[in-house]
């Protein structure tokens, strides 16, 4: 099918379905609510320094995908290694964990205890055939309790802001860098091969930040003849039986309609239920207000230093201090700060509307400070200046039924043929930049191809078990 196609968001995921479009031809308009394109994945600049929401880094299986934006980006795409740590009671341990590691920099009484939780862990395990439910019984269950309440535990509650029991194994399986101690093991004797996602210490960059990349994309799109419309924000789902007939936004604040033949949505699941019109989606309120996201909140520093350590990551698991990761964005590339200088970016999660989020940016800095100052970074005398940065949806929160009620608005949209949800929004899934733009590619194949593979393949795509072990233990 040729003909007008709208794309709902222009973050990796839109952009590189309306990308795939443009290529073949297509009638293409983007509609993102933001002034500029990017998403989760934009770069703000200030005074010569550049700041991602939360540092990214780009990784791909997919070739296809990876020569394409080689190609697009040229020599402003650059590699980069990576090298995180992981700060934890005054030491600094190796990331991912490694046993080895623990083992060297742990004191004898907590070695004896971990070895020993983690049998009696096997023990259970094979004897009671416990089953994995919640987060924490995941990682109980492979690494015993002493190593959950060090490392996993307090890091988990602090990024999701709820008790690991509440939160499906489903994240656990997906993000947990270190497989269980038995696939480390085996890595030690080399038994094992494969570079899982967390083990990959090679990824691409681009020089001024990772909104480069979609800054590019967007461009190219525009060269292509899409459309990319800016500060509009979708609104209303217009529809005549089951078909989407266009849809109602807001242009700077002037209500305006567009007509389409075909929609693939990026904008988060809920927040599509909540446009169409509510006769259509009464017995949908529930599922859609069971699905949340953690918003996140970015202290950006200026510093008058020229380094503060090697890492890219440093991630901070105790629960008494307020960031989840500091980072070096340097690090990633050195066109992020001014010769001579570097500046340092803290990720910390909160929710919309609460203490962490509504507090001032000066507060927020002086508490910031405290806590690097404790971990070992006094930098209070070295900060020229600083911003902060903020996302509502950085995270879709795993509860232990979110499974089901995304389902419900999965099978509600399944009626409507000639809509697609797709992206880490979209189909409320912790997903990766690179799968996003797999996913937005592929939404544009589906309805390139008159929609002959099922949606359900595009909103899992990439959850095979193989797959699920590339992913790593954060962001
Ligand atoms: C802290 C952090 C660190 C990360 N680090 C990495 C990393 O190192 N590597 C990696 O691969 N991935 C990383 N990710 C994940 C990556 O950012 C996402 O997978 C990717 O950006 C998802 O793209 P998307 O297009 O699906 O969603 P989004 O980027 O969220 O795009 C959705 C777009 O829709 C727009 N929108 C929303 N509502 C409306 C509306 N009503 N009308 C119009 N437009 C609307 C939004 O403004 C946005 O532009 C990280 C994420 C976070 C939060």
């Amino acid at each position: 099918m040729k003909g007008n196609i709208l794309i709902l968001g222009g973050g990796a995921c839109g952009l590189s379905a309306a990308w795939e479009l443009c290529k073949h031809g297509y009638n293409v308009t983007v509609l993102e609510k933001e002034s500029r394109v990017g998403g989760l994945c934009i770069t703000n600049e200030f005074k010569g320094y550049r700041f991602d929401l939360g540092g990214h880094r780009f990784i791909s299986k997919n070739k296809e995908l990876v020569e394409d934006v080689c190609k697009m980006m040229g020599d402003k795409l650059l590699t980069s290694s990576r090298k995180s740590v992981i700060l934890l009671k005054g030491k600094v341990f190796d990331y991912p964990l490694s046993a080895k590691d623990i083992f060297l920099k742990m004191d004898m009484w907590t070695n004896t205890k971990s070895f020993l939780s983690y049998l009696v862990a096997v023990f259970s395990r094979i004897v009671f055939r416990r089953k994995d439910v919640s987060f924490e019984d995941w990682i109980v269950h492979r690494f015993g309790r002493t190593l959950y309440n060090l490392f996993f535990g307090p890091y988990t509650e602090k990024l999701w802001g709820i008790s690991p029991k509440k939160i499906s194994s489903d994240w656990a399986s997906q993000r947990i860098s270190l497989l269980n101690l038995r696939d480390v093991l085996f890595r030690l004797l080399k038994l094992k091969k494969g570079t899982p996602r967390t083990y990959a210490k090679g990824y691409y960059y681009p020089k001024k930040g990772i909104g480069q990349m979609f800054d590019m994309m967007g461009s190219e799109i525009e060269k292509l003849g899409g459309k990319i419309v800016l500060n509009a924000e979708v609104q209303r789902v217009h529809i005549n039986n089951n078909t989407i007939t266009g849809v109602r936004y807001l242009d700077n604040g002037i209500e305006k309609n567009i007509d389409c033949d075909a929609v693939i949505s990026t904008i988060s699941l809920p927040d599509l239920i909540k446009a169409f019109p509510k006769q259509f989606t009464y017995d949908m309120e529930k599922h859609v207000s069971s699905l949340k996201f953690r918003a996140v909140r970015f202290l950006n520093m200026l510093v008058d230093m020229p380094d503060i350590s090697d890492n890219t990551w440093m991630y901070v698991s105790e629960g008494k201090y307020i960031m989840t990761r500091i980072q070096e964005p340097k690090r990633r590339s050195p066109f992020s700060a001014p010769e001579g200088k570097t500046s340092v970016m803290l990720e910390i999660p909160c929710n919309e509307g609460d203490e962490t989020w509504s507090c001032s940016k000066e507060k927020l800095l002086e508490r910031c400070l405290k806590d690097l100052k404790d971990l070992g970074f006094d930098i209070r005398d070295k900060v020229i200046d600083y911003f902060t940065t903020s996302v509502t949806q950085g995270y879709p929160v795993y509860t232990l039924d979110y499974v089901e009620h995304r389902q419900k608005l999965f099978d509600f949209l399944e009626k409507y043929e000639n809509i697609i949800t797709c992206g880490r929004q979209g189909t409320f899934r912790y997903i990766f930049m690179d799968i996003a733009m797999e996913m937005g590619i592929a939404a544009a194949q589906h309805l390139m191809l008159d929609r002959v593979s099922k949606k359900d393949t595009i909103h899992y795509m990439r959850s095979e078990k193989e797959l699920i072990e590339v992913s790593s233990v954060t962001s």
